[in-house]
């Protein structure tokens, strides 16, 4: 009686903290969708509670508040789905809540069958714990830590969930077996913390998702969807970091499109974002995953070739220069554009990415004094 008592308020607390996630962080559809389960859940125990007290032997009643149970944990689980994949159904996952549901009814009514009635609904409740667990910890070693935490406490839930399913089924057919020994300790000792641990670190979940999306936003470039300068700033520090330790060579490469003004001028602005647009994919194409690339000003942008020592940057650079200056924009205009490029490679003395940008930028100048549409690095540079 006093786990149900403590199960009703850690339930009825999980649905006020879900709402208020859900409404001050970025409104998720799953947060709702969980927030709706605890409430379900809260009905559940309340209804449990009553069960207990006024008509233990209710069968209609008691198949009633299983089938509160199975909605419950389904809800649980689509909201992982939704999670995963925004436009997820949650019919699925409704439908089978209601054939559990039905089973649960059956035992209790029709051909009663205790065993099959106590473990069917807690069988379902494992199964939809498994899933969601499949739904967050799918790269597992690539998760975040509210990832993970919240992975294993699904792993946890769905364990006890089968130990107490196996314990009820051994009731067998009228109950006059085992005393439940097994299920009253699971459900007393490990129920309760699972269940609120599942929906603290739910709520977490949610908040660290937030925070992820906010980190996403302040980092990369709303016109190309690559990094902005504080998001290449960040990344090529780190990668310089990890480059001088592991003395591994790096290039730096700054490029400005030429004449961009031009573009502008003579076919509106529209057309020069999505001049931007294409100049940043193309790159993206001709660089290796690891690489990273930010539009670091207006018609101005920076890769960090990863590994790569100046020498076989400039080959790099040179087969992107020719790549601009062969492709079109899309568009009726098809205007075909040029770019210059600085390049310059990690030496032992950079300790952050401001020299090399400098000495990128001074290279770029050359190209640009030189006459445009053309790479230069500050190491030949220096070497005439
Ligand atoms: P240069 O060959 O010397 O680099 O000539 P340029 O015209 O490219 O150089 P300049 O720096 O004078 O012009 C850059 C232009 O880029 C000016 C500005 O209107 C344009 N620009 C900057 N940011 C954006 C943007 O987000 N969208 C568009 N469409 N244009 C932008
Ligand atoms: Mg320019
Ligand atoms: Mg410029």
């Amino acid at each position: 009686m006093i786990i149900i008592i403590a199960l009703i308020f850690s339930a009825a607390m999980l649905t006020g903290v879900m709402l208020i996630a859900w409404r001050s962080f970025g409104r998720p559809r799953h947060a709702l969708v969980w927030a709706i389960a605890f409430a379900v859940a809260t009905v559940e125990w309340i209804a449990n509670l009553g069960l207990r007290i006024q008509a233990p032997d209710n069968a209609p009643l008691y198949a009633a508040i299983a089938g509160l149970g199975c909605l419950s944990n389904a809800l649980i689980a689509a909201g992982f789905a939704q999670r995963s994949r925004p436009d997820a159904a949650l019919t699925p996952y409704l439908l089978a809540a209601a054939v559990a549901a039905l089973l649960i009814a059956g035992a209790a009514t029709v051909v009663p069958h205790l065993g099959v009635r106590d473990a069917t609904g807690l069988l379902f409740g494992g199964t939809m714990m498994a899933i969601s667990t499949a739904h967050v910890g799918r790269r597992f070693r690539t998760a975040s830590l509210p990832e993970r935490s919240v992975t294993l406490m699904l792993m946890l839930f769905a364990l006890i969930d089968l130990a107490m399913a196996a314990a009820a089924f051994r009731q067998g057919v009228t109950g006059t077996g085992d005393p439940l020994q097994l299920y009253r300790t699971i459900l007393i000792l490990l129920y309760p913390p699972a269940f609120i641990g599942v929906g603290l670190f739910s709520v977490f979940l949610v908040a660290s998702d937030l925070a992820e999306t906010m980190r996403m936003l302040a980092t990369s470039d709303m016109l190309t969807g690559i990094y902005n300068r504080r998001g290449f700033e960040d990344s090529a520090e780190r990668a310089i970091r990890n480059a001088q330790r592991q003395r591994q060579p790096l290039a730096v490469v700054v490029a400005d499109i030429d004449r961009f003004k031009a573009i502008n001028d003579r076919y509106g602005h529209g057309v020069g974002d999505r001049a931007l647009r294409h100049f940043a994919g193309r790159i993206e194409r001709l660089v290796r995953r690891g690489d990273l690339i930010g539009r670091i000003g207006g018609e101005e942008f920076a890769l960090l070739l990863v590994n790569t020592r100046a020498q076989d940057a400039i080959e790099v650079v040179e087969r992107i220069r020719r790549d601009i200056a062969a492709m079109p924009v899309n568009g009726p205009d098809r205007i075909v554009m040029t770019a210059s490029f600085g390049v310059t490679g990690l030496r032992p003395g950079d300790i952050s990415l401001a020299s090399l940008l400098a000495r990128a930028d001074r290279a770029l100048y050359q190209s640009k004094i030189g006459g445009r549409d053309r790479v230069t690095s500050a190491e030949e540079l220096e070497d005439a």
